[in-house]
């Protein structure tokens, strides 16, 4: 059989375990966390990202290691490259770690985005109010995610109180772009065949993804700008799996915000409203496997169960409601399953949105 070794064993990993397995190809996947989602779906190593010993387990008889976060050290990924196939390309993965190689890219390649500028201490800080002009946002250049590690400074004592924090270095700061919505683009590229889900409408709460709507309803001509900034991305570094770019809609048209180079929450409608799922079309795009369709069966959407999931009763019993659940402890702000409604029924989705809230915000 096929084995395809994975980095990390979240969600996404165990989402990418299920689809590869009626292929008959088995997913082994490396994780520090003890209990990550990918247990009991695929066998899982428990090593650290950069530990040798896990990572030569990991890549064991694989005929190909991904990875579903980019969090992961560039390092390990160059280690497990000596020894077998590693796809997307390391270039795709250190430019998505780094908020300021990713703006350089986009601004090389010719892909929009908001003006922005490297801070490494207070002075550039100052420089960069003035350049860009209030309000800005402040965000870690490495590992931030959901909204973490960003601030916005609106006045120019909020900049004057950041100053020690960009003291400390490796910051970028962004003008705030005064957005009509956020979309999302999903590409996938095999050997020689790229294809395009629909964009994605996503609504999000404190920076984290709530709600995504598929097909989105919008200008034709965005959807088209979308898969030519995709196309670039994927053209520059050598691009082989699901890539995710994530877009600000403006008056004046669309801004690449960030890019992923892994499978996508704003994707996890495809499992079961598009004719080959995200995750089935990375395991084929990595396996050098023909891709499938990516068009849609029915106009979907999805609701994400953060902090607290509510009753899987009330949820299941919603008309097209597909619930998924990802086996993690309840925390504040963590992802821990998603509802997907497929066909979509409006009247369904404001129950699913107003449980999801509800579970949430109980103390
Ligand atoms: P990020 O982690 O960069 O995806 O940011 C999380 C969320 O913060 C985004 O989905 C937006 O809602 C918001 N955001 C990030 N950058 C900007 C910006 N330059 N202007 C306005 N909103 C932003």
């Amino acid at each position: 059989v096929t084995l395809v070794g994975i980095i990390g064993a979240g969600q996404l990993g165990r989402m990418l375990a299920l689809a590869a397995a009626p292929m008959g190809i088995r997913c082994r996947l490396l994780d520090p966390a003890p209990q990550p989602p990918a247990v009991g779906v695929a066998e899982v190593v428990t090593a650290a990202f950069d530990d040798t010993d896990g990572l030569q387990r990991l890549a064991a008889g694989a005929k190909v290691v991904t990875f579903e976060l980019e969090h992961v050290p560039i390092e390990a990924a160059r280690y497990v490259s000596g020894r077998v196939r590693v796809a997307p390309s390391l270039e795709a993965l250190s430019a998505a770690q780094d908020r300021l190689l990713e703006k350089e890219a986009f601004t090389r390649l010719g892909i929009p985005c908001a003006a922005y500028a490297a801070v490494d201490d207070a002075a550039a800080l100052r420089g960069a109010a003035v350049k860009l002009g209030l309000p800005i946002r402040l965000k870690t250049r490495f590992a931030g995610y959901d909204g973490r590690g960003q601030r916005e400074l609106r006045t120019p004592a909020q900049v004057e109180d950041a100053a020690s924090i960009a003291d400390a270095g490796g910051l970028i700061a962004e003008r705030v772009v005064g957005f009509t919505r956020e979309v999302s683009m999903i590409a996938v590229r095999g050997g020689d065949e790229t294809m395009f889900y629909p964009l994605v409408d996503n609504t999000h709460r404190d920076g984290i993804l709530r709600v995504s709507r598929a097909p989105a309803e919008i200008d034709p001509a965005l959807v088209d700008a979308a898969r030519d900034y995709a196309t670039r991305l994927l053209d520059a570094f050598a691009y082989r799996g699901v890539l995710a770019l994530e877009l600000f809609e403006t008056t004046s048209g669309l801004l690449a915000n960030e890019f992923a180079p892994r499978v996508h929450n704003s994707g996890h409608w495809t499992i079961e409203g598009a004719v080959t799922s995200q995750f089935a079309n990375h395991i084929r795009a990595v396996c050098g496997l023909p891709l499938g369709r990516t068009d849609p069966y029915a106009a979907c959407a999805m609701v994400n169960l953060i902090g607290r999931e509510p009753d899987p009763q009330s949820l299941l019993r919603l008309p097209g409601a597909h619930l998924h659940r990802y086996g993690k402890a309840p925390r504040p702000a963590r992802k821990l399953g998603h509802v997907t409604l497929c066909p979509l029924d409006p009247h369904a989705l404001r129950q699913a949105v107003s449980m999801a809230d509800a579970a949430a915000d109980d103390p």
